[in-house]
């Protein structure tokens, strides 16, 4: 398949409906709703539009799965073997998923292919190789006794997820759930629920048991808010917004779920002056722009040593200045479409609120095109720590550049934010990049670099950016549940 010359008319879409116990089915109500191509605004495919209904269905699917198996009972290589088939399956269908995802989600497909696949792949292989290392401990205890734990399956896993990786946010909820023995009922977003299901057919074709992976499509406060109160349901995982996570939290205090929270950020992105001006240009701009700005650990608040600001923006400048806009199938096109109206007009509106305040917008700044929810990069200068465009979550490409002068000014200024899910700092310094990252409250922080990803390494947010981490360990814990064993000699 060339990238060059696909197009929507090229992507075939196989699965509209919910899928439930190994069965595609369409939802109880008849209704359905549309999902868009954000770089057209045209309808690609109606889809069932799950509710309460749908999601209770899934949810007994997926107890019966847990409760009697096999899944649960699988031997642990069995089910690590099955998991890693599918990383496999989706190998072989890596540009197909790609243009299916850049389809319904916008972003270029270079990256699909390039960046969120082989991260997806990659997090399933990690975690197919965990399902059998979970074990427990044996414990000392006083007396007569022999101690020990299991970490065992929490049981059925509610995932709800957002748009804007569809497919590295299915394997980073399904590969710690599977690898544990868990089984999951998902909801997709109902921007992009297009690649999740087509996961879930190869899911069923690599052999993954009927049961153990549902999803229902739909609303959040309709399918999403079901999967939270439902009773069958053990645990749910949420990436998305903190004010979701706030109303998900109050709809789960009957059901007392555990709760895994991966939320937004207002990560800042500090130069120091002694640092390699050019690589931090460019952790600067990969880290604002990639994904459309639609990254939660984004590094939105560019701070800038005053002494190097002039040259900084400069390079910055000229390099966002050659972005390419457009297509997202063409092969190279570096930036497509944001993800729907909503957030095209939420961003404008951001932009809009920083020229008001009094910042210096250098680039962009305005919509691309007249079709599709194309927005030139945008960068201001001349930011200050209380304008709306430092404060608040804008999910976009736009870059703010704000400056400082000395270390204690910008350690406060960083932590000056109610989220705390990444952190960056440039500078040859060692010592000042060691008391930075200890220093700032954040759950990652990267040191001369940005958005280094790996399925080993834990990623989550301290404050209002989450609670728990995913990936590595951490990210595997958070579907087991502890139990100790005491035995009387
Ligand atoms: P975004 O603004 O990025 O779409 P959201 O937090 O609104 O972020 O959405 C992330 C996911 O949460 C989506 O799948 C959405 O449908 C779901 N969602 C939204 N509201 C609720 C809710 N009240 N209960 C459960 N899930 C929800």
């Amino acid at each position: 398949m060339s990238s060059d010359v696909l197009s929507q008319s090229d992507v075939q879409i196989q699965h509209t409906e919910c899928f439930i116990n190994g069965e595609w089915v369409p939802a109880q109500s008849g209704k359905t709703f549309a999902t868009v191509n954000p770089a057209t605004e045209e309808e690609i495919a109606q889809i069932a539009e799950g509710d309460a209904e749908d999601v209770n269905l899934a949810a007994i699917a997926a107890r019966k799965a847990f409760d009697e198996g096999p899944w649960s009972k699988m031997d642990a290589r069995d089910r690590g073997r099955l998991i890693y088939l599918l990383a496999d399956r989706m190998e072989q269908e890596i540009e197909s998923l790609a243009a299916l995802e850049t389809l319904d989600n916008g972003k270029p497909y270079q990256d699909s292919l390039t960046v969120d696949l082989p991260l997806a792949i990659d997090c399933l292989r990690y975690y197919a190789g965990y399902a059998d290392k979970i074990h427990g401990k044996t414990i000392p205890i006083r007396g007569n006794h022999f101690c020990y734990t299991r970490q065992e399956a929490v049981g059925v896993a509610g995932q709800i997820i957002p748009w804007n990786f569809p497919i590295l946010m299915v394997a980073w909820k399904w590969g710690p759930a599977l690898a544990a023995g868990c089984t999951v009922v998902m909801k997709p977003a109902e921007q992009t629920p297009l690649t999740c299901l087509r996961l879930a057919q190869l899911a069923k074709e690599v052999g993954i048991p009927d049961g153990v992976i549902n999803i229902v499509p739909g609303f959040g406060p309709t399918a999403g808010a079901a999967v939270v109160k439902h009773p069958m349901i053990d645990k749910v995982a949420f990436t998305g917004e903190h004010r979701t996570a706030q109303v998900i939290t109050r709809e789960s205090a009957d059901t007392l779920q555990r709760l895994t929270f991966e939320l937004g950020g207002k990560s800042p992105n500090v130069i120091f002056d002694d640092a390699d001006l050019d690589a931090a240009v460019q952790g600067a701009y990969v880290g604002l722009f990639l994904n459309q700005g639609q990254c939660c650990c984004a590094g939105s608040r560019v701070f800038v040593h005053k002494s190097r600001h002039a040259e900084f923006i400069e390079k910055l400048q000229k390099l966002t200045l050659q972005r390419k806009v457009g297509d997202p199938f063409a092969a190279d096109t570096q930036q497509g479409p944001q993800v729907d109206r909503s957030q095209y007009d939420k961003i404008m509106s951001y932009i809009e609120k920083g020229k008001e305040q009094g910042a210096t917008c250098l680039t962009g700044g305005e919509r691309v095109g007249e079709k599709g929810y194309f927005i030139a990069p945008t960068i201001f200068d001349g930011v200050n720590d209380d304008m709306a465009i430092a404060q608040d979550e804008i999910f976009g490409p736009v870059l703010s550049v704000l400056t400082f002068e000395d270390k204690e000014e910008i350690i406060q200024r960083a932590n000056n934010t109610f989220y705390g899910l990444a952190a960056a700092v440039w500078t040859r310094d060692v010592a000042l990049a060691h008391e930075f990252a200890t220093r700032v409250r954040a759950g990652t922080v990267w040191v001369n670099c940005y958005d280094v990803f790996d399925a080993a390494a834990p990623f989550g947010g301290f404050k209002m950016s989450g609670h728990g981490r995913e990936l590595g360990e951490e990210g595997l814990r958070a579907y087991t549940e502890n139990k100790t064993v005491t035995i009387a000699l």
